[in-house]
């Protein structure tokens, strides 16, 4: 069974002005596309690896063999983390979160505003490319983490809740090396309803 790039659940221009079309689509055709091809490839000669879903594969690196472990990471971690990322973005989206996730919100972090500014702090933080989360750990607590290059939260056993890509690949086009005003702008593009969907998957 061969990975496929999975269609974004909206136009390429949808998010405009906040992420211009231009970048949408190169990120989305290229660069997850990219990510898909390389995670077929490592995986074309491990039947067996084959049969395992993603997440499986991610969250147990170290039972990978040593000549595909990198390609796995960097490759599957792409393919894991960009699917996630392009749900919880919608047009007309932003403002606050909704349900069970914004009572969580409040209870780790006082609110969203100081959740908001501690996430924006761990995203703009990222030294060269990666990811901010706000992800769930296996006890079941909520936090703010990043993760370097396409490594995914889940190869250390952390849920993604919501996720933001930091690249430059992500924003470039339009913010050039302004990453700050990537990252404002990214708020309000967020779908808090498939957000809240992630949550309740992981609590049901
Ligand atoms: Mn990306």
């Amino acid at each position: 069974m061969e990975y496929k790039l999975p269609p974004l659940p909206y136009d390429y221009g949808a998010l405009e002005p906040y992420i211009d079309v231009l970048t949408m689509e190169i990120h989305h055709t290229k660069h997850h596309q990219g990510y898909v091809n390389n995670l077929n490839k490592a995986l074309e000669n491990y039947p067996d690896l084959q049969e395992q879903s993603l997440f499986q594969l991610l969250s147990r690196l170290d039972d990978i063999p040593g000549d595909i472990r990198t390609a796995v990471r960097n490759h599957g971690g792409g393919h894991y983390n960009h699917s996630f990322f392009w749900e919880i973005m919608k047009k007309d989206g932003g403002g606050e979160p909704v349900g069970m996730v914004a009572d969580e919100i409040k209870k780790y972090f006082g609110g969203f505003a100081v959740f908001q500014d501690q996430f924006n702090t761990t995203a703009k933080s990222v030294f060269g490319s990666g990811w901010a989360w706000l992800c769930m750990s296996q006890e079941g607590d909520l936090l703010i983490k990043s993760t370097p290059n396409q490594n995914s939260p889940v190869s250390e056993g952390f849920q993604p809740i919501l996720g933001l890509d930091v690249w430059e690949h992500a924003y470039y086009l339009k913010y050039q090396n302004m990453r700050p005003d990537y990252i404002n702008a990214w708020w309000h593009v967020i779908n808090w309803e498939q957000v809240e969907e992630y949550y309740r998957a992981l609590v049901k």
